[in-house]
């Protein structure tokens, strides 16, 4: 369940992804939230510079391995624009963090690959809770859906 508070969340998360976009990234946004509220991290996709593994949910799991106790991370939740890759979800398992919530899943972005043609991408997606069985997730969210695809679609189509 998604709380209508947490909204401002996830409509970030498509703001970091409409930012990604605009620097000539893949549009992919992410914000890390303690147990309190506070957004203690936000990132976009980094991958244009060559490096495919800059994903922003892989970039949260790094800083909160460093900068968050084992409680703090466990309570925090991390909101994304897309449902973390098999990467992103091991990194996520791997530190501890708490619950997930995404807006558009990777079964999603897959038939929205399908509609444009595009190829398969080297690394199967596979939902989030295949690759850490206790992962606590919510999504997709489909109010905010249609804006992820649109950026997805802009990405590949250049309009
Ligand atoms: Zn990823």
């Amino acid at each position: 369940m998604v709380d209508k508070e947490e909204l401002p969340y996830l409509r970030r998360c498509v703001e970091l992804a409409a930012q990604a976009l605009d620097a000539g990234d893949e549009p992919f946004g992410s914000v890390l939230v303690s147990a309190e509220g506070t957004v203690l991290l936000e990132d976009h996709n980094r991958v244009s510079g060559g490096d495919q593994t800059r994903h922003p949910e892989f970039a949260i799991a790094r800083w909160a391995a460093t900068h968050l106790t084992p409680d703090e991370r466990a309570a925090a939740t991390v909101y994304t624009s897309g449902e973390h890759c098999p990467m992103c979800a091991a990194a996520h398992g791997w530190v501890g963090l708490g619950r997930i919530v995404y807006v558009a899943s990777s079964e999603q972005f897959a038939a929205w690959r399908g509609e444009l043609g595009l190829p398969a991408p080297p690394v199967r997606a596979f939902p989030i809770r295949e690759v850490v069985p206790s992962a606590v997730v919510d999504g997709p969210l489909p109010e905010l859906a249609g804006e992820v695809r649109a950026l997805y679609r802009r990405f590949h189509l250049g309009r």
